[in-house]
């Protein structure tokens, strides 16, 4: 993008980005919950709809001078309901966070119980973890997969939720290569009398293709990121198949009386003002372009293509002897057990680094290092696969980890973090970021 301004007039934060794209130019990302938004998407992030205060929503705003915010929050919702079938959205969650916070403040009282993927296991913060507000305003109860398969066992989440009788059940993960039997959630939930949230914050473009199980059928509620697989700007929502009247009691006085609002009227006032202020519309207006994009044919192709890198990786490194939690990947990702290799998650992310390769550590289920240290790295291929990246350039990714890794307690670690990475620089100089992605 051309950043003349900034550049004559800030040094500091100019030197930053530039470095930063420099980083996104050369080296290979591999983090799974990220991916290069396009220019369109950026541009529109960089746009004057920064500026302007739009609480409220589209045609019921607290501000005057909304008519083109409400324009561009209308076509974000529209496309989001067209692209995931779903009747209800909420575009206007900072982030997954936020997100989830909306739905669970919005139908739980503090202390209510909660279930969720344990984080060791691969699911997120916002599912029950004692660190973050899920797992301390809420009484959260965790299921995992089980030792042997790295698979969820549904008998095992049903016995655990008629044992814990949540309120609410949430599926979902940030680390999970296997699909969500979202039907089978639904049953369980059904018969726990809990409500059903599914948090798609990784798959959601996967699932806005059609390539995986689509939960809007079976879920109470679906929340998601916007710039994971789905290639939008940073920032989350909130999905409903189907409103409901809400089953919790609240009510709203009308000129006919009083009645049971809606859920989706529940939603939208615990989002704003229950938790947010503002929305950001420069990002609720980019979230629209990035949904333009989901919806043309080309992004199926490219969510296939995300996922053929994902399985020709995972047979890579199956092939040289890697442990692939769950075995394989049905997704974007994999998360890898390092513990046979004498390596630990944090070696393995530095090595990596050193040689140009991006990826976090991650901790395995059932794991006995800290989260700091960790005993796995989380591999995803959104990112590359924007880049243009195919199924043999997947297996060369594979080989040159390999590289590294088996090297890592050797005397020779150094000198090939630097051979890796000039391969890392040639393979990404030969797939520059030009539609997509940043420029210098
Ligand atoms: C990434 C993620 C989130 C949170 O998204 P942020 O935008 O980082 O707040 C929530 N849930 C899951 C499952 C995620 O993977």
């Amino acid at each position: 993008m051309n950043m003349d301004v900034l550049r004559k007039q800030d040094e500091e934060i100019y030197g930053a980005i530039a470095g930063e794209v420099r980083r996104q130019t050369e080296t290979l990302e591999l983090i799974a919950s990220e991916n290069f938004a396009s220019r369109a998407v950026m541009e529109t992030c960089g746009s004057v709809m920064t500026n302007k205060y739009a609480e409220g929503y589209p045609g019921k705003r607290y501000y005057g001078g909304c008519e083109f915010v409400d324009i561009a929050e209308n076509v974000a919702r529209d496309r989001a309901k067209k692209l995931f079938g779903c009747e209800y959205v909420n575009v206007q969650p900072h982030s997954g966070s936020s997100a989830n916070m909306g739905v669970l403040f919005a139908v739980l009282k503090p202390g209510d119980r909660i279930m969720g993927l344990d984080l060791s296991h691969g699911g997120h913060l916002t599912h029950g973890s004692k660190v973050n507000f899920s797992g301390q305003f809420f009484d959260a109860h965790t299921y995992g997969v089980e030792r042997e398969t790295g698979c969820i066992d549904m008998n095992r989440v049903e016995e655990m939720a008629l044992d814990v009788r949540p309120k609410l059940i949430i599926c979902g993960a940030s680390a999970y290569s296997q699909g969500f039997d979202f039907k089978a959630f639904r049953d369980v939930a059904d018969k726990a009398g809990a409500f059903l949230m599914a948090d798609i914050a990784h798959p959601a473009g996967l699932i806005a293709a059609g390539l995986l199980n689509d939960p809007m059928p079976h879920c109470h509620f679906v929340t998601t990121t916007t710039h994971k697989t789905l290639r939008g700007p940073r920032g989350g929502m909130i999905m409903m198949g189907q409103d409901f009247e809400n089953p919790l009691g609240i009510t709203v006085k009308t000129k006919k009386g009083v009645r049971t609002k809606m859920m989706s009227e529940v939603i939208d006032a615990e989002i704003m003002p229950g938790i947010q202020g503002g929305p950001l519309m420069h990002i609720i207006a980019a979230k629209g372009v990035a949904f333009g994009e989901a919806l043309q044919p080309e992004f199926r192709d490219y969510a296939v293509q995300v996922r053929s890198n994902a399985a020709a990786m995972a047979d890579w490194f199956n092939s040289l002897g890697y442990n692939i939690v769950s075995g394989g990947t049905k997704n974007h990702l994999m998360l890898i057990d390092l513990r046979n290799k004498d390596v630990t998650g944090k070696v393995a992310e530095n090595l990596l680094h050193e040689a140009g390769i991006t990826v976090n550590k991650n901790m395995v289920p059932f794991d006995d290092k800290s989260p700091f240290v960790t005993s796995g790295i989380r591999v995803g291929t959104p990112a590359m696969t924007t880049r243009g990246m195919n199924e043999s350039h997947s297996e060369a990714i594979a080989g040159l980890i390999d590289r590294v890794i088996s090297a890592a307690n050797t005397d020779s670690i150094e000198k090939v973090c630097r051979e890796v990475r000039e391969d890392v620089k040639a393979m990404c100089q030969d797939l520059p970021l030009n539609d997509f992605g940043p420029t210098p």
